[in-house]
């Protein structure tokens, strides 16, 4: 029962981000509550690939590589802290990752990435040929691969466990978690949150969290998401392979992921491509399956026999800049958006972290201005490209990037 109850703050969205928010902020002694419409981890984060990826994306804008660098080695960070002390595992290993190009223009892209890169200190990053790519990964399919780039600090975690842990923790720290509890709205009078509606009445706080992610916009005028729709597949448990995380981005066709979780199995995703009219469908359609599987057999032929145990899809967010939106609400006092990039693994930790630092101090360790949520108010509304899967997303952003310039 809501009624009569309140906190400091209030999180929305069971996720990892919500979560996080809800273990940093308990740890700074605040109370919480946090609201999950259904399950913890049963937006996004429990659906996801697991993939920590530093410098996720391709785009070749410096600041928001420095940027990406900066707050993705700072979330690692907090993965080391939480494994030293949280109860629950959630099998983060670093095991390095590749992002394949697949022609030589594409390669060529890759290499002024690097340079880029590079001139911002990131001397951890390799640029690998076909030859080396392929020493590394030996089951792609090498007609797929025409270089990588390399980090060695890159890797997976199990995503639902991460959610879990974190949640977990925040609990023994008092945090309250309401599963199955929707927030209808955020109350807002004179321009200050007073707390949420939910079904049966007002949890009043002083704080509200939106980490709603794909879900943000409905409840935040102002915010500006893409819901885009993954799906994932996981494979039965195969003997370990060497390191088996990548990332490959091929526009006009697919973008894929795949990695070898701790426990054996290998899960790949990718866009949902034959999405229907509603983007936030969570169902799985056949076609789909099939044809991401055909994909699957170019890249790897050598998995044509293996089975693929579950596959599924889910709803995730980009924005019209491809930047995570993390801050205060401008205009809305008491209003923290939460929503990372769509690289999400490798935002939540911080982004918790950065929620309690600005609600208990009113700044973070890091800066956050060019995350300010608040960005896209005013500027000219969006025409989201058809099919939105990740693919086209990413490169209308790329294309489209200079509209958002101030
Ligand atoms: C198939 C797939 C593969 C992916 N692979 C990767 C990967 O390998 N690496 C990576 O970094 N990222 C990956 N992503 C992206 C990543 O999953 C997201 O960036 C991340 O999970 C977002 O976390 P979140 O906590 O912000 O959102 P979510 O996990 O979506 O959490 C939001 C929560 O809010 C809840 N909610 C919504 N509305 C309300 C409401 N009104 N009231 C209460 N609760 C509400 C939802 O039920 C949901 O649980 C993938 C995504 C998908 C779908």
């Amino acid at each position: 029962m809501a009624k009569n109850k309140q906190a400091d703050v209030v999180v929305i969205g069971g996720g990892a981000v919500g979560t996080s928010a809800a273990y940093h902020l308990a740890a700074r002694g605040m109370s919480v509550i946090l609201c999950e419409a259904r399950n913890i981890a049963s937006g996004a984060s429990g659906r996801c690939g697991g993939q920590v990826i530093h410098a996720f994306a391709r785009d070749v804008n410096i600041d928001k590589i420095d940027y990406r660098l900066k707050v993705t080695r700072a979330n690692t960070e907090i993965y080391k802290e939480y494994q030293k002390s949280f109860e629950l595992d959630f099998e983060f290993r670093q095991v390095g990752l590749l992002d394949i190009s697949i022609t030589e223009e594409e390669f060529g892209e890759l290499e002024r990435l690097i340079e880029i890169q590079r001139s911002l200190g990131d001397d951890e990053i390799k640029l690998l040929t076909k030859k080396e790519t392929l020493e590394v990964m030996p089951n792609l399919n090498p007609d797929m691969v025409s270089g990588s780039r390399w980090r060695e600090s890159d890797g997976n975690l199990n995503p639902y466990k991460l959610c879990w842990a974190q949640a977990v923790e925040a609990q023994k720290l008092g945090a309250e978690i309401l599963t199955h509890t929707k927030v209808e709205d955020i109350v807002i009078e004179k321009n200050r949150v007073k707390g949420v509606r939910v079904k049966d009445g007002i949890i009043e706080s002083e704080y509200v969290v939106n980490a709603t992610n794909a879900w943000s916009s409905s409840l935040t005028k102002g915010m500006e998401v893409i819901p885009v729709r993954e799906m994932a597949m996981v494979t039965e448990r195969l003997p370990e392979l060497p390191p088996q995380a990548f990332e490959m981005l091929c526009f006009g066709d697919y973008a894929y992921g795949a990695t070898q979780t701790a426990s054996g199995n290998y899960n790949l995703g990718g866009p949902a491509p034959n999405y229907p009219p509603d983007p936030y469908d969570e169902r799985i359609y056949p076609e789909e399956v099939l044809r991401v599987m055909s994909y699957i057999n170019t890249i790897f032929p050598s998995l044509e026999e293996v089975s693929v145990i579950r596959s599924w899809v889910g709803i995730m967010a980009l924005t019209p800049d491809g930047m995570a939106s993390i801050g205060p609400m401008p205009g809305v006092e008491g209003l923290f958006i939460a929503v990372p990039d769509g690289a999400g693994m490798s935002y939540a930790g911080i982004t918790g972290k950065i929620t309690a630092e600005y609600i208990c101090d009113g700044k973070t360790s890091i800066p956050i201005d060019l995350l300010n949520p608040g960005r896209f108010i005013g500027k000219p509304k969006m025409k989201w490209p058809k099919p939105y899967d990740i693919t086209s997303c990413h490169k209308f952003i790329c294309d489209e990037e200079s509209r958002y310039k101030k």
